[in-house]
């Protein structure tokens, strides 16, 4: 149960929605299945309140989440173009302007409420949001767009049904992560009981991978390399290599999840190239805090999974480099 400041600020958030027409939703970068799962959740809600809703995503999402255009539409932003009219803006799954992208800056200079849906750790600081609707201990944004519907009156139909499963099992590996507790089971419970095609979306997100991907895991596994004991388990495969087996790796979970199988791992980092970038993603077994070290990187997300782009012109031996040091320290640090 929320608090009574968390309880306060999430009723201004429902107000400010309720009293709105035209509601402009959007999520962070390269949009994954819980940031489109919750956009989509909303976008239904709003819809049935008969209010006009669209969903504007700041690049092109994740591949593997496409089926849930069917039956939600969104566009991604013209970097050129301003924000279309609107008179709220709901940003879901994150709570940084900076994970935005270049909309973020529009967005700072707008002068239109803004809401933001998420469970990360907040940014220290002056929020830069109107109202938050914010659960640190939900386990996908998925889930807080549902309670948010049900706030707001609506019962979730079909295709929210299924955007909030996409939502809840991307985020939590299908169940299987830290953050998949009673609350989670129980949410899946009740949507599978709703009439989730669960075969249906588990092949969608994972049976349906391009065939250069077991090889392009293959390279990125060949540079594997474990430090401190055996407890840090770092890899990075290069563009070259992808090319070559055309593999887009556009998720990494699987990768992640294989190098935290391995008995006595704690923590890995997994480094590849993204957008012109090296892209790290950090995973933790159950102690060390992996948000933690990716902000002292530039990155964040939660304490068992967090991201970091690292800057134009790091070079592949800095980024492994700093990501070594910053987990050894984190693991060294331990009592
Ligand atoms: P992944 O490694 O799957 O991309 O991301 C894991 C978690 O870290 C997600 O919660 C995601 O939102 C967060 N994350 C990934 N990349 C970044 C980043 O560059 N900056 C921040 N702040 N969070 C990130
Ligand atoms: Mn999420």
């Amino acid at each position: 149960m929320p608090g009574n400041m968390a309880h306060a600020e999430r009723e201004r958030a429902l107000a400010l929605a309720r009293e709105s027409e035209r509601i402009l939703l959007s999520g962070h970068l390269r949009a994954d299945g819980d940031c489109l799962g919750a956009q989509a959740v909303l976008f239904h809600a709003f819809r049935a309140l008969g209010k006009e809703c669209e969903i504007l995503l700041p690049d092109p999402p994740d591949g593997r989440y496409g089926f849930l255009r069917e039956k939600t539409p969104w566009a991604v932003k013209d970097p050129q173009a301003p924000l279309p009219p609107h008179d709220l803006l709901m940003v879901c799954d994150c709570s940084r302007l900076s994970r935005l992208g270049e909309m973020g800056a529009l967005v700072e200079a707008s002068e239109i409420p803004r809401i933001a849906l998420d469970h990360h750790p907040l940014e220290e600081g002056k929020s830069p949001w109107t109202a938050l609707f914010h659960d640190l201990n939900s386990p996908a944004s998925g889930l807080l767009a549902l309670e948010f519907s049900r706030a707001l009156g609506v019962e979730p139909g079909p295709e929210a049904c299924e955007a909030a499963f996409t939502a809840l099992m991307t985020d939590t590996g299908w169940l299987k992560y830290s953050n998949a507790g009673p609350v989670a089971w129980e949410a899946a419970a009740s949507l599978v009981a709703g009439g989730v095609d669960t075969v249906k979306v588990y092949h969608e997100v994972y049976q349906r991978a391009e065939p250069g991907r077991p090889r392009g895991i293959a390279a990125a596994m060949s540079n594997l390399e474990y430090h401190e004991d055996g407890k840090l388990a770092l890899a990075w495969v290069d563009e070259a290599s992808l090319d070559g087996e055309h593999a887009s790796l556009e998720d990494t979970d699987e990768v992640l999840d294989l190098m935290r199988a391995v008995d006595g791992v704690e923590a890995v980092a997994f480094l590849m190239p993204r957008s012109g970038l090296w892209k790290a993603s950090l995973r933790s077994l159950s102690v060390v805090d992996v948000n933690e070290v990716a902000e002292t990187l530039g990155g964040g997300g939660h304490a068992r999974a967090s991201g970091v782009m690292f800057p134009e012109g790091t070079t592949l031996e800095e980024a492994r480099g700093s990501l070594l040091k910053g987990l050894q320290d984190a693991l060294r640090a331990l009592p």
